[in-house]
């Protein structure tokens, strides 16, 4: 039997509280819900790995949590433990089905449909979608109804981090929140506290302050290997490593080193046009290597199951060719704007 294309939320969602960087913004939020002035429709937009969608969570939370008052879901509710059980009807999410990329209109009509009936226990229903730009211009057409005039007690969250690329009229209906990069003094002390590790810095460094993406290159030990790229690639340089060997390692490694060569190469361009004297042909020569570099990722997606091994001698060999580069420490901080 085919499975319809959205379905309430089923996972288990355990008590949901926004991150200490969402603080501020969540007791903003949690007034104007007391108050009642909420608006119906939110768009939540930054950077990966801020925590756009814990935030949306918790809001979902306490919004379906019975306890009113507390600043924060309550945890012991009937409310929180459907939520807790993965049996609450009333929070639904949608996102694209797996294996593609877009979140389609059937998907969206049903959503509106289900957000017209009245809550199964009576109260909210939040509707997170994530991403809000996997809506193709048909989907996005269909949610502008409910967009408009939800029924209610209805809240509607969409999550993205290209806002830019989801559809100005849904754009328009939502009321915009832009969640900037956490400051440090705020992501390193709970990145400390959780991955329990002597890195942490380093972590958060390599992930351009990005905390949750700072967590997982904790866990994978992804910032060991990053390192060794890094030192592998200075060995290239100094000619005490062939490329053609490295190529071969790395075509062992899969495509993590692919993007972790392309983030160099980004940081190198940003720290290399920050030097007082820039040297053009040099700059050239790194944008047409992440040029490359991109163009390769492309190549791997494509379907066209290119050799990974002739794809990294092509690339080493043309990092064999940049001029010296003057570069500080590895992955260093780099300051997104916010
Ligand atoms: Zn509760």
């Amino acid at each position: 039997m085919k499975k319809p294309p959205l379905l309430p939320m089923a996972e288990p969602l355990p008590l949901q509280l926004p991150y200490p960087w969402q603080e501020s913004q969540w007791q903003s939020w949690d007034q104007r819900r007391q108050a009642q002035r909420l608006a119906h429709a939110v768009m939540i937009s930054g950077a990966e790995g801020i925590g756009k969608q814990r935030l949306a969570l918790s809001m979902a939370n306490r919004l379906l949590c019975l306890d009113l008052h507390g600043l924060y879901p309550c945890g012991r509710c009937k409310g929180c433990q459907l939520l807790a059980s993965g049996s609450h009807r009333d929070l639904y999410r949608l996102q694209p089905e797996p294996k593609s990329r877009f979140i389609k209109v059937d998907a969206v009509r049903e959503l509106s449909g289900a957000l017209a009936q009245s809550g199964q226990q009576g109260g909210w229903k939040v509707a997170i979608i994530e991403p809000a730009e996997a809506m193709n211009i048909a989907a996005a057409n269909a949610l502008l109804k409910t967009l408009e005039e939800p029924d209610g007690q209805t809240l509607i969250i969409l999550l993205s981090a290209r806002p830019s690329a989801v559809p100005a009229t849904v754009r328009s209906r939502c009321q915009k929140w832009v969640m900037p990069l956490p400051r440090r003094s705020e992501a390193l002390p709970w990145l400390q506290a959780v991955a329990n590790s002597a890195e942490c810095e380093q972590q958060l460094d390599a992930a351009a302050g990005r905390p949750l993406l700072a967590l997982q290159s904790v866990s994978s030990g992804e910032l060991a290997a990053r390192q060794q790229l890094h030192q592998q690639l200075q060995q290239v340089t100094a000619q005490t490593l062939s490329p053609l060997r490295l190529a071969e390692q790395l075509s062992r490694s899969g495509e993590p080193a692919l993007h972790w060569f392309k983030q160099l190469l980004e940081q190198l361009l940003r720290s290399q046009s920050l030097q007082p004297a820039i040297d053009r042909d040099t700059l050239l020569a790194l944008f047409a290597l992440r040029d490359s570099t991109t163009e390769a990722l492309s190549w791997l997606h494509s379907g066209n199951n290119p050799s990974l091994q002739s794809l990294w001698e092509t690339l080493l060999l043309s990092w064999l060719r940049l001029p010296p580069l003057q570069y500080s420490a590895p992955f260093s901080h780099v300051e997104e704007s916010r």
